[in-house]
């Protein structure tokens, strides 16, 4: 019998994603919606890790199977680390992202292209019906660009600049993005992870 595995999050953009990159291991995947759960979990952690763990961990009490979770956010290094762990409620939670794109950019006027550093961070929890807990963690690092420019993705990417490629994540097709952003190497990481010991159950 295939394991199930429950991705907590109720982003159906996300979970393209994550079908995406999940597709080639041998399980069941399914949103929260898709078993019938519609809870809001209190993220009240100090770092990505925590709130992930956090949500896996609530999630796994009421459901069976390998329960994944994550947090993710935008980390601007002249702004100490913010929006961070705080990136979805920066400014409130219903506040479009056009404003809070300005803002960032506002806070940053006459700063310095070196100085304008920053990372979008993406961390998985994963909770075991065991009760056995891995987390993985990815990165991409970039900078803060002078303008919003691209209409892919969503939130920050529109002044998320990645040197690489020389534009935004906004402006990156959503194939290119799943390869370098912080979500798709997570989800590589935990990937791995989850293989070996589904490896490890069948043999
Ligand atoms: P959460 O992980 O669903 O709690 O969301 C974190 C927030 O971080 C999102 O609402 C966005 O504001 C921001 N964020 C996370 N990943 C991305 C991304 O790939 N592009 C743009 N913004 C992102």
């Amino acid at each position: 019998m295939k394991e199930k595995i429950i991705f907590a999050t109720g982003n159906e953009g996300k979970m393209k994603e994550i079908r995406m990159i999940l597709q080639d291991l041998p399980v069941e995947l399914y949103s929260l919606k898709e078993i019938g759960l519609d809870i809001d979990i209190i993220e009240d952690g100090k770092t990505f890790e925590e709130n992930a763990q956090i949500k896996a961990r609530a999630i796994s009490k009421l459901t069976e199977g390998i329960v994944l979770a994550d947090d993710s956010g935008l980390e601007v290094d002249y702004l100490n680390k913010e929006p961070g762990i705080y990136s979805a409620r920066y400014m409130g939670e219903d506040t479009s992202y056009s404003i809070k794109n300005k803002n960032i950019i506002d806070r940053l006027e006459g700063v310095p292209i070196e100085n304008r550093t920053a990372r979008f961070v993406c961390v998985i929890a994963a909770v075991l019906p065991s009760g056995k807990e891995l987390s993985a963690r990815g990165t991409i690092e970039g900078y803060i660009g002078y303008e919003e420019r691209g209409e892919n993705g969503f939130g920050y990417d529109p002044i998320f600049m990645v040197p690489q490629y020389q534009c935004s994540t906004a402006e990156l097709s959503p194939e290119i993005k799943n390869k370098v952003s912080h979500r798709g190497k997570a989800l590589e990481e935990i990937k791995e992870k989850l293989r070996k010991i589904l490896n490890e159950v069948e043999g």
